[in-house]
């Protein structure tokens, strides 16, 4: 019996949704839903100094009046810091502490090993782990055949200075922890996976099938921020946004109240119609 799908929609609050977080945000409820899962909803707070207090209401809000209800609580990573700390414990002897600043390491396209046997504490200090593997590949639901192993990965960080995990070890032992089975994300995700994989191989943990959609950009090619006023969300045009992004998941759909556009969607979802690639150029404005 294959295993119940369980999806997730895993925003940073370092401000509200914009365009390119709500097609994620649609891609991934529409993908839980046609395949009669459960969709959770998890805020992916362990950057604390991009945080912003506010950024987690507005999320919320901008989520339930384009009609996507979660189910269950809403997860917070910084709940989670014991299963991080317990995990890292697992990689054991791969860990090792790094004293390197941003500023050494300013300009390399990898990190070049300095402490490796520096024997350095780890209080103060952040650990690294030593990966000298090549990237795993995969098969990727949008992207298709997912091969980086061109690319040796670098010894990357697990746990950082602060003593907080990094986002790709926190991303594979909360996914574990809420039993996530299916992950629906933004393509700028697609080079973390392979960290994560080489993680999920260390600590056997079995990997989640992946669907990695577009990301939106502006018509100049850039990907679109939080920051970027023009394209924040304004929820009184809920239905609009949702055309708009149904229309970039290739489902052209009527407009009406967002639960008959939704309930539309979800009979019409075949992410085979999402366009591949790893970024959607050309949009500018909303369309109103
Ligand atoms: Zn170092």
């Amino acid at each position: 019996m294959t295993p119940q799908y369980v999806g997730r929609f895993a925003p940073t609050p370092s401000g509200p949704l914009h365009l390119g977080s709500l097609l994620t945000a649609v891609a991934s409820w529409l993908d839980a839903r046609a395949h009669h899962g459960s969709w959770l909803l998890r805020i992916d707070d362990l950057d604390t100094p991009r945080v912003e207090p506010e950024a987690e209401p507005a999320i919320l809000a901008t989520l339930e009046s384009h009609g996507l209800a979660w189910d269950g609580p809403v997860h917070r990573q910084s709940h989670q810091l014991q299963r991080h700390h317990g995990a890292i414990r697992q990689l054991g002897e791969r860990c090792f502490a790094c004293g390197c600043t941003r500023r050494e390491l300013r300009g390399l396209d990898r990190y070049p090993g300095t402490c490796r046997d520096r024997g350095l504490p780890r209080d103060g200090n952040a650990l690294r782990v030593r990966a000298e593997a090549a990237a795993p590949a995969f098969v990727d639901r949008v992207q298709g055949d997912v091969n980086m192993s061109n690319r040796t990965l670098s010894d990357f960080i697990v746990q950082r200075r602060d003593g907080y995990a990094s986002y790709p070890l926190a991303v594979v032992v909360d996914d574990l922890a809420l039993g996530v089975n299916n992950v629906v994300r933004g393509a700028d995700l697609l080079e973390n996976t392979a960290e994560q994989l080489l993680l999920m191989r260390w600590l056997d943990v079995p990997p989640p099938t992946y669907a990695h959609v577009p990301v939106v950009v502006e018509a100049s090619g850039v990907k679109l921020s939080k920051h970027n006023r023009a394209t924040a969300i304004d929820n009184r045009w809920a239905p609009h946004n949702l055309a708009t992004v149904l229309s970039l998941l290739g489902l052209e759909a009527p407009l009406d109240q967002v639960e008959t556009m939704l309930a539309w969607a979800v009979g019409e979802w075949n992410i085979a119609r999402v366009p591949r690639g790893t970024s959607l150029a050309g949009f500018s404005a909303l369309a109103r």
